[in-house]
């Protein structure tokens, strides 16, 4: 695993011409206080108590982009708390499935070995009118050809984890109830400069004792997901104009349970019959169970009021009878949730503060990924905050919104036209059953839609992204 200065993994996929090389986003500047990082245990906020905690950086939200951000900072020496409202292991509704850029991540930081008792696949599976296509994940220079799918549950302890390790504080039931900004009055996205306002921490509500801790920090993370309300309380927004995605999963017993394909249906129908832009899934878990679930992207007001639980039993009704799913193998109810996509989110930065992952809105527009996208931008906020913290000041922060756009911009730009051709039903259809008659085609558009390309050369599926940037480089510019 890379040293603190970072392993210079490039960012594929990046905001430019597939050619153009991707900026390296992943430098943490160590401390000069520590030579090496401080261990603490992982603990509880300290019931009763309300004595203040310091740091050089208070994460708010232990999931994929808090837990890396404070991984990559503790690791790099800086004084890092995290405070999760959960006590992990925890539920988080998801599909569970990590595509090879995740597992980059994970390995990245040190977690390859603790994956392999997860179930490890080989690729994707894609069906739809009737075809059926078996697209193993193509070879890449910078990530594995290979993916896994693991339960939440267990893997945003083992995450979790590795960060305290490394020396962050993880605060477990600890709820960030309130921030410390310096100037009340000015939050509500800084009245109107569409900034965050300057925040220099949070009041911690201990989740089993009521009792409240401030937290005070040099700087903070929002980090606490879809629903964000710390961020939503500081003026962040989503631009409903821009796609957002709706799904629900649930787990089920099946005797397929360790295929080697995750299974992706691209033709789910509503009541009517009506073809429906999303996807159904089948993950297999290895442990017996395979994650179901129905996702929907509605775009332009259109699919808003859909009925995602009915979606879901006309699925589990017509997915391939040897998954064996029927209400009798399900393991409890579904549950289901937001995806915030293609840096929907904002403002995601101030003179203190940068939100990341789920809570920037970073998931990826083309297939609902988010796991990848919030280590990333974690991974992201640690460089620039640690720039921050090493001598450069609170103007590092600002370098953090021009990398998300050199690495995502242009790309979710294309994700987001994508999105919104394929909420007309016919286009929808045109585009499914082309690309269904075509193997090479589906393995191009998976490298698109995985967001797998090879910045350094032009392929097949670095010509036709390079045209579809062209084309949303010129459209409306939204
Ligand atoms: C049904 C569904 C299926 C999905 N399937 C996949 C998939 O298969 N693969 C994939 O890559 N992505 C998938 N996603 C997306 C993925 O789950 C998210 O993008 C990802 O979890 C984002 O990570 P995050 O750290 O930003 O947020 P989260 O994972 O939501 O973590 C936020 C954390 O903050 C904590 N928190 C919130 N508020 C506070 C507070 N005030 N104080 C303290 N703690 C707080 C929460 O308890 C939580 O632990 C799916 C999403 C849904 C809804």
């Amino acid at each position: 695993m890379p040293g603190p200065g970072g392993s210079g993994l490039r960012a594929p996929g990046s905001g430019g011409t597939p050619t153009q090389a991707a900026p390296t986003i992943l430098d943490v500047p160590p401390s000069g206080s520590t030579s090496a990082p401080r261990s603490r245990a992982s603990a509880s906020p300290g019931a009763g108590s309300s004595t203040d905690r310091t740091a050089d950086v208070l994460v708010v939200g232990g999931g994929p982009a808090g837990s890396s951000c404070a991984f990559w900072l503790a690791d790099a020496g800086w004084d890092v708390v995290v405070v999760e409202k959960k006590r992990f292991p925890r539920e988080k509704t998801c599909g569970d499935g990590l595509t090879p850029r995740s597992v980059r991540q994970i390995e990245d930081m040190g977690l390859g070995a603790a994956l392999s008792g997860a179930h490890r696949y080989d690729g994707l599976r894609s069906v739809a009118y009737g075809k059926v296509l078996e697209l193993p994940w193509p070879e890449h220079p910078s990530f594995p050809s290979y993916g896994y799918v693991i339960t939440r549950h267990d893997l945003d302890q083992l995450v979790a984890e590795r960060a305290t390790k490394a020396g962050a504080t993880v605060l477990q039931g600890a709820e960030a109830v309130e921030a410390i900004l310096d100037t009340p009055a000015a939050s509500g996205a800084a009245a109107g400069t569409g900034r965050l306002p300057r925040c220099t921490g949070a009041v911690v509500r201990d989740t089993a004792s009521g009792a409240t801790t401030t937290v005070r920090a040099r700087y903070v993370v929002l980090a606490d997901g879809a629903n964000s309300r710390l961020g939503r309380a500081m003026g962040t927004s989503r631009n409903r104009d821009w796609p957002l995605g709706l799904a629900l999963r649930g787990y089920y017993r099946s005797p397929r349970h360790d295929d080697p394909f995750i299974e992706s249906h691209l033709d789910i129908r509503d009541a009517s019959g009506t073809v429906i832009p999303g996807y159904g899934w089948i993950f297999p878990m290895g442990d017996g169970r395979v994650n179901v679930g129905v996702g929907v992207l509605s775009a332009e007001g259109r699919w808003r009021g859909v009925n995602t639980s009915r979606l879901m039993d006309a699925f589990i009704a017509h997915a391939p009878a040897s998954w064996g799913l029927s209400p009798e193998t399900a393991c409890g109810q579904p549950t289901g949730g937001k995806l915030p996509m293609g840096l929907a989110v904002a403002p995601r930065v101030g003179p203190t503060v940068l939100a990341v992952g789920d809570a920037a809105g970073s998931i990826n527009p083309f297939n609902g990924e988010g796991i990848a996208y919030g280590y990333e931008t974690g991974r992201l906020a640690a460089s620039v905050l640690g720039r921050a913290l090493a001598g450069e000041g609170d103007g590092a922060l600002d370098d953090y919104e021009r990398r998300l756009q050199d690495t995502y911009g242009l790309y979710y730009r294309v994700a987001r036209d994508f999105v919104r051709l394929i909420s007309h039903p016919r286009l929808m259809q045109v585009c499914v059953g082309t690309g269904m008659h075509s193997r090479s085609l589906m393995a191009l558009l998976l490298r698109i839609m995985a967001n797998l390309l090879r910045p350094e050369e032009i392929g097949a599926a670095e010509a036709i992204y390079g045209v579809l940037a062209a084309v949303a480089k010129v459209g409306p510019g939204t």
